[in-house]
């Protein structure tokens, strides 16, 4: 095995229904179909870096409940470690309703055990973290166990990744102990340039969707351009390029060649349907790239 990445963060079961009309105030409609498929931003990182060959590793809750159990199977299916994903009680398991439409999509998320991933829960698993080469962290959890562990990592000489997504203020304790922050152009924007004017200490790496990825070296600003590409679904799009620039960072390749990587990755993704089905392994990766 090689290095080992540890996602910290959410798993969800989504609830997907395609509708011609959304329900408006006390009305009924009739669904066109149902779907469930397993989502929430840290499993689908993991899985993107598992089907890349990372060693991977989740520390996550889920409910004691059917979805709890079959979320785990899946976890584990697709190849990550579930020693550290354990059912709670008092918690349902997260879930995502979402309604498709053709005028837009409306989605309802319910945290459930994703709550109960608290800084003692993380704490619990700060052996995982010190034997992690690096950890990757979203915001689906509570802040003060993002911190938490992006801490014990640092104690731990373990790299930290964080997705700032969804958007929330980061506070400087917790800048501090990032390496890498993952912002897409909205989420960049939201952290660096609107009402927070947060301060930029760690490496950024800002996804533009199609226009690709853009990061600095040496207070140097570098592209690399998106790739055209038939688009088929961008859901999950940035969870793949979180996934991949791990796995690439984790081998030690230098920030511009995991970005290349990553972006590749995802490029790869968005032309399936999906988030997690459209996730590349790497032999679809390297042959994509050459
Ligand atoms: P998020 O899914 O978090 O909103 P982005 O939309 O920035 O993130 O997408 C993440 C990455 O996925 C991009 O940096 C790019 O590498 C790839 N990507 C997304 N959309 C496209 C697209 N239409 N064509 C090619 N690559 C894409």
């Amino acid at each position: 095995m090689g290095p080992r990445i540890t996602v910290i963060g959410s798993i969800n079961m989504d609830l997907m229904t395609k509708v011609g009309t959304v329900p408006q105030q006390g009305e009924t409609v009739l669904g066109e179909d149902f779907t469930m498929v397993p989502g929430g931003k840290g499993a689908n990182q993991a899985v993107a870096a598992a089907k890349l060959g990372g060693d991977v590793h989740f520390i996550g809750r889920v409910g004691n409940d059917l979805y709890g159990r079959q979320l785990m199977e899946h976890m584990h299916q697709q190849g990550v470690s579930i020693d550290n994903l354990e059912p709670v009680t008092g918690f349902p398991t997260g879930i995502a309703i979402v309604l498709l439409s053709e005028q837009d999509n409306r989605i309802i998320v319910v945290q459930g055990a994703n709550q109960a991933v608290t800084p003692a829960v993380v704490e619990m698993h700060e052996k995982v973290i010190a034997e992690s080469e690096i950890i990757l962290l979203q915001l689906e959890i509570p802040l003060e166990s993002v911190q938490k562990a992006a801490e014990l990592a640092k104690k731990n000489n373990t790299k930290v990744i964080l997705n700032p997504a969804p958007v929330h203020f980061l506070p400087e304790t917790l800048l501090n102990y990032i390496d890498v922050l993952t912002p897409n152009k909205h989420e960049f924007d939201q952290l660096f340039t609107k009402t927070q004017k947060q301060s930029r200490k760690s490496q950024c790496v800002i996804t533009k969707g199609k226009d690709g990825v853009v990061f600095t070296v040496n207070d140097e600003e570098k592209t690399i351009e998106g790739y055209k590409v038939p688009v088929v679904d961008t859901t999950g799009a940035g969870d793949t390029f979180n996934g991949a620039l791990a796995v690439a960072i984790s081998k030690g390749k230098s920030i511009s060649k995991a970005c290349t990587f990553a972006n590749a990755a995802a490029a790869l993704s968005v032309q399936k349907l999906g988030a997690q089905a459209g996730m590349p392994n790497m032999k679809a990766v390297q042959h994509f790239i050459l």
